[in-house]
């Protein structure tokens, strides 16, 4: 993944479908303009619609499966960037967890960050 452009917002997002995606209790998410981030090499799709009705694709490495990125027609345009994909991850500060409701307690969230049950209401 070849990355250009400016990171709009981050997540933590505790939703069932990322726990099971990642193995563990949340998954990391930066949001960018979808049109600044280039994949070279063959990619494979996904889709299935999310919780909140909305459809979510994730975009793969049909070699690995690792998940390069993820689009939402919740969010036309951005792209849902894995923090764990970044070499270099000192940036990251999560700005909120989304679907803290299945939120697990033995998962350790940082502290002082707002906790929405589903998404945030806008
Ligand atoms: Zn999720």
């Amino acid at each position: 993944m070849h990355f250009i452009g400016k990171i709009r917002s981050t997540f933590l997002c505790a939703c069932r479908e990322c726990q099971k995606a990642t193995g563990t209790g949340h998954s990391a998410v930066a949001i960018a303009n979808a049109a600044g981030v280039a994949i070279t090499g063959e990619i494979r799709s996904f889709s299935r619609p999310a919780d909140s009705g909305a459809t979510l694709t994730r975009h793969f490495c049909p070699t690995c499966a690792t998940t390069l990125f993820a689009e939402s027609s919740r969010w036309p345009g951005a792209a849902l960037l894995p923090v764990g994909l970044f070499e270099d991850q000192s940036w990251f500060k999560p700005g909120q967890v989304l679907f803290n409701r299945s939120h697990q307690d033995w998962d350790i969230l940082p502290g002082e960050i707002p906790l929405h049950d589903t998404y945030r209401e806008d």
